[in-house]
């Protein structure tokens, strides 16, 4: 490091007797940047976020990407408004992803930071109108109904999030959701292998949908078995800490992301 230093005083001490050489001045510069090896490595950095549609009482719904490799992974912070334990994973999520070696060239990661944002500031289930974000997608199970919607895609928080998911074609939907007395791992779709990944990483158990009450309408219907795109709906406690499940979750999280 010494000499580098040492080689660009005399630089710049070249400079001063040449003041009007600039053009040897730019090209000079780089090349002692360049031998210095105790440069720090350039982590990728995610976007700005963007915004991609409005809730029902005008919340931005935004979006932002880390990563240019062609593996899409599209992470949901969530959607019901009163599951925000994923909350933190969304905000740790990016720079986790900068530290693993080969990631931002392997994958695109699209981070939607909160499907529901009305839902989020009142702490309900549903969006402002009282529906069921997550119940209003054009699956073949999908149930018209007051908590559901009169027809698929009728809320704006739903529209926005289908075009982003059309455009985008992902290889992998997560979604993260909270479940009041358990935590596991489903999935809809081709997506069994990556769900026991997940589990192997983090513990969580692997449910199957046919192990629920029937799910109309939602995003995992229609992203899992209508596009066939594999969907990882990622249920910690209810009420859980936030840091404790990111740091249950991180390698599992990372290692479905970057599956190929
Ligand atoms: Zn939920």
């Amino acid at each position: 490091m010494r000499w580098v230093i040492v080689l660009s005083f005399w630089l710049s001490g070249c400079v001063s007797f040449h003041p009007l050489d600039k053009q040897w001045d730019r090209e000079a510069k780089p090349s002692v940047t360049a031998v210095d090896a105790d440069a720090p490595v350039r982590r990728p950095r995610p976007t700005p976020w963007q915004t991609i549609g409005s809730s029902v009482q005008g919340r931005p719904l935004r979006i932002r990407r880390i990563g240019h490799g062609p593996r899409r992974v599209l992470w949901i912070g969530g959607i019901h408004g009163n599951e925000r334990e994923g909350a933190l994973t969304t905000d740790r999520l990016p720079a986790a992803f900068a530290r693993e070696p080969g990631a931002a060239e392997q994958v695109t990661l699209t981070i939607l930071e909160d499907a529901n944002p009305d839902g989020t500031a009142a702490n309900t289930r549903g969006n402002a109108n009282g529906v069921d974000l997550n119940r209003n997608y054009p699956a073949a199970n999908f149930v018209p109904g007051p908590r559901f919607g009169r027809f698929p895609l009728d809320q704006p928080e739903a529209k926005a999030l289908y075009d982003l998911v059309l455009a985008e074609r992902p290889h992998l939907v997560i979604v993260a959701h909270s479940w009041r007395d358990d935590h596991f791992i489903n999935f809809d779709g081709p997506a069994l292998d990556l769900a026991e990944r997940f589990s192997r990483h983090s513990g969580y158990r692997v449910h199957a949908s046919d192990r629920f009450a029937p799910t109309p309408g939602s995003l995992g219907s229609w992203v899992g078995r209508k596009l066939q795109i594999p969907i990882l709906t990622l249920e910690h406690q209810r009420g859980s800490d936030p840091l404790r499940c990111w740091l249950a979750t991180r390698r599992a999280i990372l290692s479905v992301i970057l599956k190929a």
